[in-house]
């Protein structure tokens, strides 16, 4: 083993071995499965701290309950589709590029395929390794014919309908998107007072802060408690400057505190307006495109955008008097999670599935599973309940799966293809049938758009398990043991999941469910190039290695956003090189060991102490990896490996080694040492996979692969009072040596230990040989308390406690404890300070005062004739050295 330890080489090492070996796949051997439905993360090309974060974590559980025993079932996935890619591409080649569909999949393909590339290197420098050999790609045909055959299923349930709806769109990607992919931000905006005038010549005034939709407004309201306006409904309002004439109702939905309490309603203002259009069956009216563009209701502002026609508007409504005021305000703009635009409302002809009438059988199957964190749960729950609407899983885009059928565009009726045409693109297809078979018409249309690609996503548990034609192996696996997911998907991947998964299957498809957090900069804030706190894991990696951002990320709890802490991966990295230094101590004196096992209690008492505290660490350890409770498991190895295994236990048995009394001992010592090392080599094993690999060929080696190991057991060994006292007695005496600057291996002319405890007395005994090999001198013991003299070196008054207490008494005070103290001598007088509680002064102006312990400053030693007393802790025991 090389002196010093070179993360580099070695983690380079077991990437290239492991990559080519088949320790992570699935073996199908019978014994119980645990099988990981793992994220596919995003091909953006890059993986991010947070990705990092995530797939760290359930590896860490894979790894675990591999040595567990479990045939684990761990397959990688790739999201490929949607929104991100298309952009960067079209980007690249230039909107014109997309007039070529198949050209324009291709250009995305081959980013995809790069990006992949780069992302699997950067997973597994971290050491995260599923299966590699097993990975699906939602780009690719056959992951397409899964997802196109799903939608088939639906269909068959009756699930899947179009329909021009008002939808939330996003005018600058020029797609529907789903409400889950809605952010609210804060924006500056002017509330616009505007004058109505009604039909009887009176006038109202109604502030808005969308003029532009004057020309879709299809009626007014006040709510109907609100006293100024209790004769409005029922009359009629004139729209300025576009003149349609529209009643006026009266709604508790109406927020009477905003604006002056009246309202208009467009069709597509917003979703509040989008429910009275229905409810009360008004007029549709479109004034916004699909390209953010005001349409031929607008009149002469036809064609501008929206800010463009919001103030050739308000500029129109100024001149001809409408105008009241402008007020600045700050209110919540809805925008598009991807590009910040803010969002439309724009009736399109859009593809859903039914999900609303679903919402309790989702709520049931989720409360079925168990999540971890448990209060997860809650999150799905409240997302279900505040549904309104089907989902739209159409998105007018290219990069995707295409939606598998055609449709009529008279009755809006759905063709469906057969299952073996599967996969297939409908543009590129004639249509089944020539005309309509529910009216006849001939004007049948291909689906044009492409899915969601939560779509793709929301049916992993169903392809990793073989879902729809390998029957054996879905039987086997369905449903799966975990879902690893971050908080942030709960409402998009989990609540799809579940629910796609639900009605193909009928059953839920995950057992449980494991939500983690997001990383935030070591500041505590969001990780943002914007405040400079972006930290990326390649530099990470490569300054200190995978393991130690491995032991990083396992001091987070579930469910939390972890700070990212680059003095938590030093101390990370510092732990390997102990770790390394013991093994290369352990390695080097066991290379003679032949072999012999031995039961506990034929060992030494400071053998079974550690082995004790090892037994301690293993329960813990499991305990903590059963139930994910990762952030106590390193901070608990490393005070075993630093404090107990390495600065105590190896430190007291050099002796037995070095200089061992029998060959026997010789033996037993190497028999503990080397198991001490491996289990704790198998129990680091999950969070730093590499270095326990490294030292587990060195040491041990007879599996393939430490990651194949059983997972250690306790041994069965106990403590002895005496045992962990002796330990106290040797760590005492050798932390003396260092205060006084004695070598660690000088012997020490005297050391007396006093034990007043007969039984304790007679374990200590047992340890003698270990304490004097340790501490390389000759100890006598006995029973009883020594005779302990106080030697006091000193006794001064304070004069910062003295002075603000006696004021300008204090040099009086001063002078007279130094009177007092040369007339009795220090030691009288610190007895009779403690006989007394305090010391009786006479000032020279004839007043007594009392001073105590508080106005001194004291340090006093003790001592046995001209032996020192070491402290270690133990009121029963009483080290005495003479240096
Ligand atoms: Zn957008
Ligand atoms: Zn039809």
């Amino acid at each position: 083993m090389d002196k010093e330890y070179n993360h580099k080489e070695v983690e380079k090492k077991w990437i290239e071995k492991w990559s080519k070996s088949d320790i992570y796949s699935f073996k199908n051997d019978g014994r119980e499965v645990f099988s990981i439905d793992t994220p596919p993360p995003y091909t953006s090309g890059v993986a991010h701290m947070g990705t990092i974060l995530g797939y760290v974590w359930f590896d860490m559980i894979a790894r675990f309950k591999r040595m567990r025993g479990f045939d684990v079932y761990f397959p990688h996935g790739w999201d490929t589709q949607g929104l991100p890619t298309e952009l960067k591409v079209e980007k690249e080649l230039g909107k014109s590029a997309k007039k070529d569909r198949s050209k324009f999949r291709e250009a995305c393909k081959k980013w995809t395929e790069y990006s992949i590339e780069r992302m699997s290197r950067q997973l597994k420098s971290v050491g995260y390794f599923p299966d590699w050999n097993n990975v699906y790609v939602t780009m690719d045909r056959d992951y397409w014919r899964r997802v196109q055959y799903s939608l088939l299923k639906f269909h068959e349930k009756g699930l899947i309908y179009i329909k021009e709806h008002p939808v939330h769109f996003c005018p600058s990607c020029e797609s529907a998107i789903a409400k889950a992919e809605i952010n609210y931000r804060e924006e500056e905006g002017y509330l616009n007072y505007i004058k109505f005038k009604l039909e009887d010549g009176e006038t109202i005034e109604i502030a808005t802060t969308r003029p532009e939709l004057l020309p879709a407004c299809v009626a007014v309201a006040v709510n109907p408690e609100d006293d100024r306006y209790k004769d409005l409904p029922g009359r009629k309002a004139i729209v300025p400057i576009f003149n349609q004439k529209v009643e006026i109702f009266s709604d508790r939905a109406v927020d009477p505190e905003f604006g002056t309490g009246i309202v208009m309603i467009c069709t597509f203002g917003d979703e509040q307006d989008v429910k009275w259009a229905y409810e009360r069956g008004l007029p549709v009216v479109k004034a916004i495109n699909q390209r953010g563009k005001l349409t031929k209701v607008a009149g002469k502002y036809k064609g501008m955008g929206i800010l463009e026609a919001r103030e050739a508007i308000i500029s129109d409504l100024e001149k001809q008097g409408y105008l009241v005021k402008r007020e600045k305000i700050v209110h919540q703009v809805a925008v598009h999670d991807k590009c910040g635009t803010p969002i439309e409302f724009v009736p399109t002809l859009q593809w859903f599935i039914k999900v609303r009438q679903f919402k309790e059988d989702i709520i049931g199957a989720a409360m079925s599973m168990k999540w971890i964190p448990d209060y997860m749960l809650q999150r799905l729950i409240d997302w279900a309940e505040s549904l309104d609407w089907d989902w739209v899983i159409s998105r007018q885009r290219i990069w995707g799966t295409p939606i598998p059928f055609w449709y009529c565009e008279k009755c809006h009726y759905i063709i469906a293809p057969r299952e073996e045409e599967l996969p297939l693109d409908p543009t590129e297809r004639e249509p089944p049938v020539k005309e309509c078979p529910s009216c006849g018409s001939r004007r049948i249309s291909p689906a044009r758009d492409v899915c969601d690609c939560w779509v793709d996503s929301s049916i992993t548990p169903l392809v990793i398990t073989g879902w729809p034609n390998e029957r054996e192996k879905f039987e086997k696996l369905y449903p799966v043991s975990i879902r690893p997911q971050g908080y942030e998907i709960i409402r998009t991947w989990a609540f799809y999941t579940i629910f796609r998964c639900l009605m193909l299957t009928g059953k839920p498809p995950f057992k449980e469910i494991v939500i983690n957090g997001m990383v935030l900069g070591d500041d505590g804030r969001k990780m943002s190039k914007s405040y400079g706190n972006v930290v990326e894991p390649d530099e990470v990696v490569e300054k200190y290695g995978g393991d130690s951002l491995r032991q990083w990320v396992s001091t987070g709890a579930l469910g939390k956003d972890v700070p990212f802490s680059w003095k938590e991966v030093k101390h990370g990295h510092k732990f390997l090189r102990k770790l390394w230094n013991i093994a290369r101590f352990v390695k080097q004196n066991t290379s003679d060991y032949d072999g012999s096992e031995y039961d506990v209690s034929e060992l030494k008492p400071i053998d079974r102490w550690i082995l004790y505290h090892l037994d301690q660490l293993i329960e813990s350890t499991t305990n903590d990896f059963e139930r994910y409770e990762f952030p106590q498991i390193m901070r608990r190895i490393w005070s075993f490996t630093w404090n107990k295994l390495a600065d105590d236990y190896l430190e007291i048995v050099k002796h037995r080694i070095y200089d061992p009394k029998s060959i026997e001992e010789k033996r037993k010592t190497q028999f503990v040492l080397l198991k001490v090392l491996r289990d704790l080599v198998k129990l680091v094993a999950p969070i730093t996979p590499f270095i326990a690999e490294e030292i587990y060929q060195e040491i041990d080696g007879r599996k393939e692969s430490v990651h194949i190991e059983e997972w250690p057991e306790r041994i069965g060994s106990w403590l002895e009072e005496g045992a962990e006292v002796s330990v106290l007695i040797i760590r005492g005496i050798r932390r003396y040596k260092g205060e006084k600057g004695i070598p660690l291996n000088r012997k020490l002319k005297e050391v007396e230990i006093f034990v007043n405890d007969q039984r304790l007395l007679g374990e200590i005994r047992r340890n003698l040989e270990d304490i004097e090999g340790a501490t390389r001198s000759e100890i006598l013991i006995r029973e009883g308390v020594p005779e302990i003299d106080v030697v006091v070196k000193e006794l001064e008054p304070d004069i910062s406690k003295i002075g603000p207490e006696f004021k300008e008494k204090t040099k009086d005070v001063i002078e007279q404890m130094r009177k007092i103290k040369s007339e009795i001598g220090e030691e009288k007088l610190y007895k009779s300070l403690l006989n007394s509680g305090i010391i009786e002064l006479k000032l020279e102006s004839g007043e007594t005062v009392n001073v105590s312990e508080r106005h001194l400053k004291i340090r006093i030693e003790r001592r046995v004739g001209d032996k020192e007393i070491v402290d270690i802790g133990d009121p029963r025991v009483k080290v005495l050295v003479k240096p």
